[in-house]
């Protein structure tokens, strides 16, 4: 068995020259991912979220045709580099939530795009919301063969548990069964999706959902799988024949721009205890529901009971985002190492220091040990690294 660090959630900004997502960095193509962006970071898989548009199929047909991608025995394509691409669609069902259905080869793509045509408004652009239920993409998901996974699922923005339901089980009955994995997001980790019962039995990812290179990574899993390919990733979120997630790398949550509920009155983000449903300083409703709160509503025991087997989540904060890490001390350190992540998880403490100095290697080491000290973050603002602490 081999390791792979895998982010399986990045969006496209432009493809054949126009704009795919409206949000994302005009800059981000399939090729600066593949070939400047994975190696940079240090990652071995990327899932590309936007192949429902044919401008990112037809992107991935150029680059297939000119020998920078080919198609994988077992599904994916895979870069000259190495780097292996998952493609995949984020979508918006009716329900308002965002699906990811990740797929193994240029025909299953045809035809997803196929299935959308009818059902949205501008082909071109991603993660669109589409005239469809979750319910029957789970079904198109078994027709096309690909893997499904629900995006983001505590975020009030479009998760599936932060702003539909409280039980997965209540609105899927048993086609929930065809879920292997949740996608956590940003302001969550393992320790509070544990404390839902049901969630005992899906795989966990981690990933970015990055709308810009500097994203990409930010969070990322370690896959065990005998190759680089999309049947391989279907085993290791199935935890099957010794394939698994080894480990969860995520920010810490309370890095979060929703992790607590947010006075848009007071402009405040609270620290009472959660759940809170109104601004305890002006009494205002008009709030931003923090994923932390939305958990504690929903959650079926306070402490989390992880099943056999759950891999560990160890928080981690992009280089970018450590106080004291601007633009030169990032350039000294790529030139120094191979890559972020192996900055964050492999190099010696020593090194770093002689390369970015005392207190940045000691923020490493203590993000090694343990978590930082942080401002938590909400309604839309993220949380911040407190200069000079560590909590363990
Ligand atoms: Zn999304
Ligand atoms: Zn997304």
């Amino acid at each position: 068995m081999k390791r792979f660090y895998a982010d399986l959630h990045i969006h496209i900004g432009s493809a054949q020259g126009r704009a795919v997502k409206i949000t994302a960095s005009r800059q981000l193509t399939v090729y600066k991912i593949l070939y400047e962006d994975a190696p940079l970071k240090g990652l071995d898989i990327v899932g590309i979220v936007d192949v429902g548009s044919p401008l990112v199929s037809a992107e991935i047909e150029a680059l297939l045709s000119e020998g920078l991608l080919r198609e994988v025995k077992g599904g994916g394509f895979m870069a000259a580099n190495g780097v292996l691409l998952v493609a995949g669609c984020e979508i918006e069902t009716c329900e308002g939530i965002h699906i990811i259905i990740y797929l193994p080869d240029l025909s299953s793509i045809n035809r997803l795009q196929q299935y959308l045509r009818s059902r949205v408004t501008n082909m071109q652009l991603s993660t669109q919301a589409a005239r469809c239920t979750t319910l029957d993409l789970i079904n198109l998901n078994v027709l096309l063969n690909g893997i499904i996974c629900p995006a983001h699922v505590f975020t009030p923005h479009k998760g599936i548990y932060g702003y539909w339901t409280r039980r997965l089980s209540d609105v899927l009955g048993k086609q929930a069964g065809q879920i292997k994995a949740l996608e956590l997001g940003l302001s969550a980790d393992t320790i509070m999706a544990d404390c839902i019962a049901e969630t005992r039995r899906f795989t966990f990812l981690s990933n970015s959902d990055a709308h810009s290179s500097v994203n990409i990574a930010r969070e990322f899993n370690l896959l065990r799988m005998a190759d680089a390919n999309f049947e391989e990733l279907r085993l290791c979120l199935d935890k099957s024949s010794g394939r698994n997630v080894v480990a969860n790398y995520g920010m810490d949550p309370l890095l979060g721009k929703y992790h607590r509920t947010y006075c848009r009155r007071c402009r405040r983000i609270t620290s009472e205890p959660a759940p809170v449903y109104a601004c305890p300083v002006c009494e205002a409703t008009d709030i931003v529901m923090g994923v932390f709160d939305r958990v504690v509503e929903i959650r079926d025991q306070e402490h989390p009971l992880h099943p056999l087997g759950r891999p560990p989540y160890y928080y981690r904060v992009p280089l970018k985002d450590l106080p004291g890490v601007g633009p030169r001390t990032l350039e000294r350190l790529h030139k120094a190492f191979p890559s972020e992540i192996h900055i964050l998880e492999q190099a010696p403490i020593e090194r770093i220091a002689s390369v970015g100095g005392a207190a940045l290697a000691g923020l490493i080491a203590a993000m090694r040990n343990g978590r930082l000290s942080i401002q938590t973050g909400g309604g839309g603002i993220y949380g911040k690294v407190l200069k000079g602490g560590c909590d363990y």
